[in-house]
């Protein structure tokens, strides 16, 4: 099955991606991810993402769509793949319909003070980037790490300013996708603000799995 996780930063997708991702057997594949590896393998367009980047600037679509129909063409993508920040706009949702037929679109649903909640809270070890929340799962003693006594800090992309100004890119950009697949009847919206096991017995029903 190839499927789509759509939802606003925050809403859980790529942990929900990747317990799927292990259950059904079928890879989970962030652009975030494709950009690293891209990079790091020193390929034609991973040399083109690094300069981009480098200079602080957006990656653009066409790059972004190769990689992707650059993925999807590996033999592991045959038996299907979660798409987990990709289609970001509707002209790479088009770009994608012209590479892949899509099944299910998955729209996490999580309400914009629920994302706050869970973003403005969340604090990242310096030391060994375990993640923790200051109010669902803090850290024994404040500010520092369990597993390695490693300091604890909040990123950049979560603070509070931050946070809206991607809700507002994502509100924008990305919220479009959801009437642009419900016009094509392969779209489905669950509610995310449950914990990640609520929320994917929920997916489950809906996939089938
Ligand atoms: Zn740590």
């Amino acid at each position: 099955m190839n499927m789509i996780f759509l939802g606003p930063p925050g809403a859980g997708k790529g942990t929900l991606a990747a317990m799927a991702s292990k259950s059904m057997g079928v890879p989970h594949i962030s652009t975030g991810d494709l950009f690293r590896a891209a990079i790091k393998n020193e390929t034609e367009l991973g040399k083109k993402v690094k300069d981009i980047l480098a200079e602080g600037r957006l990656v653009p679509d066409d790059l972004t769509v190769a990689l992707v129909r650059e993925r999807l063409s590996l033999a592991d993508a045959a038996v299907g793949w979660i798409l987990d920040g990709f289609p970001r706009t509707i002209g790479q949702a088009e770009a994608l319909e012209a590479i892949a037929a899509v099944n299910l679109v998955v729209n996490f649903d999580v309400p914009d003070e629920k994302i706050l909640f869970r973003l403005t809270g969340r604090r990242v070890c310096k030391a060994c980037g375990k993640v923790y929340h200051v109010v669902t799962m803090p850290s024994k003693a404040e500010g520092v790490c369990d597993a390695c006594g490693g300091e604890l800090y909040v990123r950049p992309d979560d603070r509070e300013e931050a946070i809206k100004t991607r809700l507002s890119a994502y509100r924008e950009q990305t919220a479009p996708l959801i009437d642009w697949y419900g016009g094509r009847g392969s779209l489905a919206t669950i509610d995310g603000s449950g914990t990640p096991e609520a929320v994917y017995r929920e997916f489950a029903r809906i996939a089938g799995v």
